[in-house]
């Protein structure tokens, strides 16, 4: 990009720091931890920071880029990432440019040509980029204000993305003895963190490590009854928005897509299995809001910058408790709510135990077992999600209730089931341990089947004691009974249950058993809770988004990247009626008030004629 920069580098920077997040990114105020970071880059100190994804890393460095002489460099490990970084960046006015092996060479003459001639704000590489001697001799000859390091725990052995050529950025600071050295990345266990400092020996920096917490972020752990039907619904409650359906194997991901898109939801498989080109067409899909799911394998989502993303629903169970917090962390980008739900069945647990059990490497196979039992501990406790969370990254949240899990808004409630489960273990002793769940509930329940009568089944004791409760609930309870080892299955195609130890006891009276119960009516309450919690016009908001997409398209960029949802969510309920107001929203800047404002305006006023009571 040309032209003369946005605004003229100021010297004294610290008068021209909220008059740039205004015009430039049209934000109004700073998310935490922003604005120190800011601060001290401009004072020249070396950074670095943790903060988890969403909380606004880009603006930390791109801020500082603006107000500071010179190019910012930064070092980012995936052409895709930097790619979105540019576009948006871009869209706010800022000269950016990206060097990488996706560029041909007339555009990387181009991109070097304004590098050369010093009119770039921002340039991302590629580490691999950054240790060519040519490259670092360019650097030379040109003023650069700063260098940042996206993603940074890749320089750390210990870190889960570890890349060799990050190493090579271990000299960055002796190439760079005067300027400001800032590091980001948003996952970092106090190991990794010393791993990096000591890397990249950083001077004295200033280091921050904000909360994991993702406010906006709604965590919903539900019982898996028929988890097609559950997928259904959950995409009927969220309809038009855009979301992820994580699943474990290639397969099952083919089956939800193919059985979602007869239904007529939009939605796209993602998995390793498809061919390079599929792959790309639909993540591409996706991120251009032309499809509203992807159904995907943990293959998907490294990379994506959508903000947009505002549910992922985990239809099988994640490996670990890190692997569900990376996978859920990819909603609510833009700080919007959004909402998180784990479809949890015990049996689930016993397929991914079956996997786990097949592993080689008896190390790995420990590993993994003791990241599923977290992660059913999780799903299976009456504990906060939040807390549970926040406790596995070692942060202690501070409040009781945290109002936005399944748990705190009392969807849940435990009950006391001991009898209940008497009764089932009772019909477990009586039939010799020799039968499965469905003949066992069959017993429980007193149904009139064939294979009851054959066997003579209707005249245990036990036979139809439960009548009071239906099938579901017996199914539920059995899952709980084998989650709470009170019970095992064993192998094969009909396994059959039998009695651990703890069976005895409660059979003795000398145990209690509870159980989780799901209160229906709030339920409802938890989707709805995933919503915006400011009120918006919700017609108008669909127009907006459409003249998004439209806008979008013509430029060759992601709708998010015109403008966020939230930033869309305000002008619905702001309803600017000038380009004075239209500044006023969060999100728009000078740049893109001038570019988008008069469409948007314009789309508003119609809307308001034909709707008379909108923005009154
Ligand atoms: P991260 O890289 O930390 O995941 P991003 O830099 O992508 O986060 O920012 C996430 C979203 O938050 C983007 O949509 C960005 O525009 C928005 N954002 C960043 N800073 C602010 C702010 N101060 N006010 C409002 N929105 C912000
Ligand atoms: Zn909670």
């Amino acid at each position: 990009m040309s032209g003369e920069p946005l605004l003229p580098p100021v010297q004294g920077a610290e008068g021209a720091l909220f008059d740039t997040l205004r015009k430039v990114f049209g934000f109004h105020e700073f998310r935490p931890n922003q604005e120190s970071i800011v601060r001290a880059i401009l004072e020249k100190r070396d950074v670095f920071a943790v903060m988890p994804t969403g909380g606004g890393k880009s603006l930390c460095y791109q801020l500082p880029a603006m107000l500071l002489p010179g190019t910012c460099v930064v070092i980012s490990p995936l052409i895709a990432l930097m790619k979105d970084q540019v576009d948006g960046a871009r869209a706010n006015g800022i000269r950016a440019e990206c060097l990488n092996s996706s560029l041909d060479a007339e555009e990387r003459q181009r991109v070097i040509g304004a590098l050369l001639s010093n009119s770039l704000d921002l340039l991302y590489v590629s580490p691999e980029r950054f240790t060519l001697d040519h490259f670092r001799e360019m650097l030379r000859r040109v003023q650069i204000s700063m260098a940042v390091i996206d993603e940074a725990h890749c320089i750390s052995e210990w870190g889960h993305d570890f890349r060799p050529d990050y190493l090579a950025l271990s000299d960055l600071v002796t190439i760079f003895p005067d300027l400001p050295v800032a590091a980001f990345t948003a996952t970092a266990t106090h190991r990794v963190q010393q791993d990096i400092l000591q890397k990249l020996a950083l001077r004295t920096p200033f280091i921050v490590r904000a909360s994991f917490d993702r406010p906006n972020l709604v965590y919903d752990v539900r019982y898996k009854e028929r988890g097609d039907q559950q997928l259904v619904s959950l995409l009927k409650s969220n309809r038009g928005k855009a979301g992820i359906i994580y699943r474990t194997s290639r397969k099952s991901v083919n089956d939800t897509a193919a059985m979602l898109q007869a239904k007529g939801f939009r939605v796209l498989p993602y998995h390793a299995g498809l061919g390079d080109l599929e792959r790309k067409r639909n993540q591409e899909a996706f991120i251009r809001d032309e499809v509203d799911v992807m159904v995907a394998t943990i293959a998907f989502g490294m990379g994506i910058d959508k903000s947009n993303i505002r549910f992922v629903i985990h239809a099988d169970l994640p490996k670990s408790i890190e692997n569900y917090y990376q996978e859920t962390g990819r909603a609510g980008r833009d700080g919007e709510g959004a909402h998180c739900t784990l479809l949890f069945a015990q049996g689930d647990s016993s397929k991914v135990r079956f996997f786990i059990d097949a592993m080689v490497d008896e190390t790995e196979r420990a590993r993994a077992l003791a990241s599923l039992q977290k992660v059913i501990a999780f799903a299976s406790t009456s504990v906060c999600r939040r807390k549970t969370l926040l406790d596995y990254f070692g942060e202690h949240y501070p409040h009781e209730n945290c109002n936005s899990c399944d748990i705190c808004l009392g969807v849940r409630e435990v009950v006391d089931c001991t009898l209940q489960a008497q009764m089932l273990l009772s019909a477990i002793v009586r039939t010799e341990e020799r039968f499965g769940a469905t003949h066992l509930v069959d017993i429980v329940t007193g149904s009139a089947n064939k294979k009851i009568r054959d066997l003579g089944h209707d005249r245990l004791k036990t036979y139809g004691v439960g009548k009071q409760h239906d099938k579901k609930y017996w199914r539920h309870l059995i899952d709980e009974l084998l989650a709470q080892q009170v019970i095992e299955k064993s192998e094969g195609l009909y396994p059959l249950l039998f009695l651990l130890p703890k069976a005895v006891r409660i059979l003795k009276h000398e145990e209690h058993i509870e159980m989780v119960r799901v209160l229906e009516k709030q339920k409802a309450k938890v989707v709805s809770d995933g919503e915006s919690g400011t009120s918006y016009d919700k017609g108008l908001f669909d127009l907006l988004r459409v003249l998004r997409k439209q806008i979008a398209d013509e430029q060759g960029i992601p709708p998010y990247v015109v403008f966020s949802d939230r930033t869309l969510h305000e002008m619905a309920s702001l309803v600017p009626r000038n380009a004075e107001a239209m500044l006023s929203v969060s999100g728009v800047g000078e740049v893109k008030l001038e570019r988008y404002g008069r469409q948007f305006l314009s789309l508003i006023d119609r809307y308001c004629s034909d709707h008379p009571a909108a923005g009154v």
